[in-house]
């Protein structure tokens, strides 16, 4: 039996190609979304990985959630904090809502996640977190200090969970994409799009399996000794 995993945000673009990915490796798969019951059906008819439905910035669904997750398919062995949203505005137009939504649904949902599986994967001496941050994590870009915010600390979560997990079998690591061709990007005006990928150098967006090869790679049992680290991938976009 593969061990298991589960993936936020996993039926429709990255996490759906994470999914996939991992299925395909041998893991037995969960994928999470949030409310587009079409997009998620198709995806379980193409792949027969099973689907549940919650809001992972809300605690105590992320916990029932879970507990569905682990009756039905086994103990999360591999946890992928995917889901994320971006509500782009500068700061002096963005409001309150703006920030909370993403300050929950990036941020907050990787507490909401992770809490109700740590113990276990302690117990149990082994565990994969892996966190879907962002190129804007740490850079900054203009319009996102909302996203810019949350998908940062989302890194040093990483990093402070790396150093309480180290010696029991638990590897923290985050992922860090440049511009990849999903449904995110789907208000982005053709002039902006444009000049995103006029500043990344290898010249084309990222696909979603690019991003996906990154998630295998840190959730294979081989991978033990990377922890803390954020993985770049970004066609050479930010290099610090
Ligand atoms: P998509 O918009 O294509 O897919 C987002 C997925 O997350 C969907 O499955 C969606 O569910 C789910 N989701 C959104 N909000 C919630 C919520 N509150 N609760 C549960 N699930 C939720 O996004 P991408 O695939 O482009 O992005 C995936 C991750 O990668 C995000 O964290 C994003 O910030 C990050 N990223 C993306 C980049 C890009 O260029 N695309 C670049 C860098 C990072 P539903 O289908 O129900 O809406």
């Amino acid at each position: 039996m593969g061990r298991v995993a589960l993936v936020t945000g996993g039926t429709r673009g990255i996490g759906a190609a994470v999914s996939k990915a991992l299925k395909g490796a041998g893991y037995n798969v969960a994928a999470s979304y949030a409310g587009n019951d079409d997009a998620a059906q198709a995806f379980k008819k193409e792949t027969k990985i099973p689907v549940f439905k919650w809001d992972v910035g809300d605690a105590t669904a992320c916990e029932q959630g879970i507990v569905s997750v682990e009756n039905e398919v086994g103990p999360i062995e591999v946890l992928v904090n995917n889901a994320g949203i971006s509500r782009d505005a500068m700061l002096q137009k963005m409001s309150h809502d703006q920030w909370e939504q993403v300050m929950r649904t990036d941020l907050d949902s990787v507490f909401n996640m992770t809490r109700p599986v740590i113990n276990n994967m302690r117990e149990r001496g082994f565990g994969r977190i892996i966190n879907i941050s962002s190129i804007n994590g740490q850079k900054g870009q203009l319009g996102l200090t909302n996203y810019c915010a949350a998908k940062a600390g989302m890194i040093g979560f990483t990093r402070a969970l790396a150093l309480e997990s180290a010696r029991k079998g638990i590897t923290v690591n985050a992922i860090a994409p440049g511009y990849v061709n999903t449904e995110l990007l789907a208000n982005v005006s053709e002039d902006v799009m444009k000049a995103i990928v006029g500043q990344i150098p290898v010249g084309r967006l990222g696909e979603a399996d690019e991003v996906a090869r990154c998630v295998l790679f840190l959730a294979a049992d081989e991978a033990a000794w990377i922890t803390g680290s954020t993985l770049n991938i970004h066609g050479g976009q930010h290099m610090d």
